[in-house]
């Protein structure tokens, strides 16, 4: 009796927003091999991370477990490789397991990959050109570089992978893409998209951070203001009105980030032909997403860290013909925990304990069973390192989204201890999609206000973490 078993091909891009993908319906590029994902299989209108950063979403994807449970909370707290994942769980119920390109978990014996059975990945951001990757050893782990771009190097590893499997047994094959994550750097091939004309601009370029918490407008993430020339490929004219300036450097940023795009997109058409063209097309599960969302000028900015939509949004779209109908959408809140649970059940296996996401296994079938989430918890923790963005968290719901900017590192590995008084912002989203008006104070939402509180706290006893000392209410 053949192994009826799905098959896994997980693509994750590093800072891929869906609002850069056709499929979501962009109005700067074309992702036509991401759309066949989409056409053929289904596409996720909420996906949401729980904390908008590398590699928080990286180990909260691996473990299902919140950065708070699984002690992954900034970017300076490595991911302890014993800890319990769901591909640990696949490979020790037969699956063939292998990750190629960014880990970004950390390096070391303690932290590199741990339950693969083939594994290259790059140390920390890596490359764009002529990258090095760090390969297993009988002693351990080496570097070495290798020759050419590096997203087509990944797609290389995981096409070789594909070819050298044992036929009989299936696979979960990771194929995690740097791509396009700053500093934005296309190949060749891809270096004339977009030359003689104007990227149209987002809604939000000029925004001027009035109505907001501080933090909006403290964040240095401004597009121009605060890049440096290897962002834009050029010295950046400083002297020009910040207005002005924004303008100027969206349009150097963002072709070079839909450049890389590109490439991307191509590296996928290549890994889905190649399923197809060896029957594996009915019987393996393509998913595309990203660690988190991105700032494509949105609110005047690049990068993430923020629970605004932009950032807390992940794209995800998952074909599978055995068991997704084709062409259908799904609108229901899933989250970056809920991976874990639902490629363990599509595989017929049961969530471990630790796993604190819900399997969304029912949602492929069209199916959402009536207790599904109405609300999602977010926490960034990472005080003021990098973009000075503050330390924050929040409940998004259907329609609105309270945010507590509580401004203390807490101790947290790599945030910076200088601690402000915390503030809090509503955004009714069916009002004002673009959360450019907070209406904490506005007395129309007084009672709204409670309610929400009141879910921000239930949901986060629920996860179990710890509610700030001066979130009183
Ligand atoms: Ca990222």
């Amino acid at each position: 009796m053949p192994d009826q078993r799905p098959n896994f091909l997980f693509i994750m891009a590093d800072d891929h927003a869906s609002h850069a993908m056709s499929c979501y319906g962009s109005r700067i590029n074309a992702t036509p091999n991401l759309d066949r994902i989409a056409d053929d299989g289904m596409r996720f209108d909420n996906c949401f991370c729980t904390n908008s950063i590398c590699t928080p979403s990286r180990a909260a994807i691996l473990t299902g477990s919140y950065n708070h449970v699984n002690g992954v909370t900034t970017l300076d707290t490595p991911m302890d490789n014993s800890l319990p994942t769901f591909v640990k769980d696949l490979r020790a119920d037969g699956y063939q397991t292998g990750i190629f390109g960014k880990w970004h978990l950390g390096q070391g014996p303690a932290h590199e990959p741990s339950g693969f059975d083939e594994w290259a990945v790059l140390p920390g951001q890596g490359l764009y050109h002529n990258p090095s990757f760090i390969f297993p050893t009988n002693k351990g782990s080496e570097r070495r570089p290798v020759k050419g771009y590096v997203t087509d190097i990944i797609t290389d590893m995981s096409l070789d992978f594909l070819r050298r499997r044992e036929g009989d047994r299936p696979f979960f094959l990771m194929c995690h893409h740097k791509a396009p994550h700053r500093h934005w750097e296309p190949d060749d091939k891809h270096a004339h998209l977009f030359l003689n004309q104007d990227v149209p601009e987002p809604e939000t370029l000029y925004d001027d951070y009035a109505n907001r918490a501080s933090a909006a407008s403290a964040a240095e993430m401004r597009l121009g203001t605060h890049m440096i020339p290897l962002d834009t490929k050029t010295e950046i004219p400083r002297d020009l009105p910040e207005m002005e300036l924004r303008k100027w450097a969206y349009q150097r940023y963002i072709k070079d980030y839909l450049r890389v795009v590109a490439s991307i997109d191509d590296n996928v058409g290549r890994l889905l032909d190649y399923l197809d063209d060896h029957g594996l097309r009915e019987n393996t599960v393509v998913v595309y997403t990203s660690d988190q969302g991105f700032f494509l000028g949105d609110h005047g900015w690049y990068d993430k860290r923020f629970m605004y939509e932009e950032s807390l949004k992940m794209p995800y779209i998952m074909r599978y013909p055995d068991g997704i109908a084709a062409g259908s959408v799904n609108r229901d809140m899933i989250l970056n925990v809920d991976f874990a649970p639902t490629y363990l059940e599509l595989a017929g296996l049961p969530a471990p304990d630790h796993c604190q996401g819900r399997s969304f296994a029912p949602q492929l079938r069209g199916e959402t069973p009536d207790d599904w989430r109405e609300s999602m918890y977010y926490r960034y923790w990472m005080h003021k390192a990098q973009h000075n963005v503050y330390a924050h968290y929040g409940i998004r719901t259907r329609r609105y989204k309270l945010i507590y900017y509580y401004a203390d590192a807490l101790g947290q590995a790599g945030a910076i201890d200088e601690p402000y008084a915390p503030e809090w912002e509503l955004f009714d989203l069916e009002r004002d999609p673009y959360e450019l008006n907070n209406v904490i104070d506005d007395p129309d939402y007084a009672e709204r206000v409670i309610e929400l509180k009141a879910e921000l706290h239930r949901l986060q006893a629920e996860v179990g973490d710890e509610r700030y000392h001066l979130d009183v209410d």
